[in-house]
């Protein structure tokens, strides 16, 4: 498995790029469209199959058009409880982020324990609510895209649309901090981690 991660440069948002070594690749959020992103996924001949957002934010979700359009047969990828957030503009906040009104209907709705194939990775959906109402975690062997559930040191903002602290607690203590401790974390903005040093040290626990 090969992760690649590029840092959006006006959305501020990380977007990964995650092969399996035999062509197979899928996208994890998609702050604004990058074009190294998409040379990498044009020279390399990946087929993207899925592009995975974490949850509807305007910062993660600016790209997602684009790459539709361009990478063939891809499927965007949903928490089903993100519905309205990724439909509705003014509850993703595109508009302010991004300057455009974005509205999204992704192709597939996943829930909590779902699973999808991308070549010879499975993905594993996490439903982690708290920052959003929908949002989720995608585990791929031992790699862990935490979308803005998780972040080295910290845990995501809950004071926009849907947004919940107890809930948000509650996701990251059980359904991220029961996987291995070495369980590498690739969070939706910064740098990455692992699950042993967050359980130890996130100062939110
Ligand atoms: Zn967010």
């Amino acid at each position: 498995m090969n992760i690649r991660m590029f840092a959006g440069i006006f959305s501020g948002a990380n977007s990964y790029l995650v092969d399996d070594g035999a062509k197979s690749a899928f996208i994890v959020d998609a702050g604004e469209y990058s074009a190294p992103l998409a040379l990498a996924v044009k020279n390399e001949g990946l087929r993207v199959l899925w592009l995975i957002l974490t949850h509807g934010h305007g910062d993660h979700i600016g790209g997602a058009e684009r790459y539709l359009r361009e990478f063939e047969g891809c499927k965007l990828v949903a928490g089903e409880d993100e519905q309205s957030m990724l439909a509705d503009p003014s509850k993703n906040y595109s508009s302010a982020i991004t300057g455009r009104a974005i509205s999204l209907a992704p192709q597939v709705l996943v829930k909590d324990g779902d699973e999808l194939a991308a070549g010879k990775l499975t993905l594993k959906i996490l439903a982690t609510p708290g920052h959003s109402p929908g949002g989720i975690c995608v585990l791929a062997e031992d790699a862990l895209f935490s979308g803005d559930t998780l972040f080295a040191g910290s845990i995501g903002r809950t004071d926009l649309f849907g947004g919940s602290m107890e809930s948000l607690l509650s996701s990251v203590e059980s359904k991220l901090f029961t996987l291995p401790d070495e369980t590498r974390v690739y969070p939706g903005h910064m740098g990455d981690s692992m699950i042993g040093f967050e359980k130890r040290n996130n100062p939110f626990f």
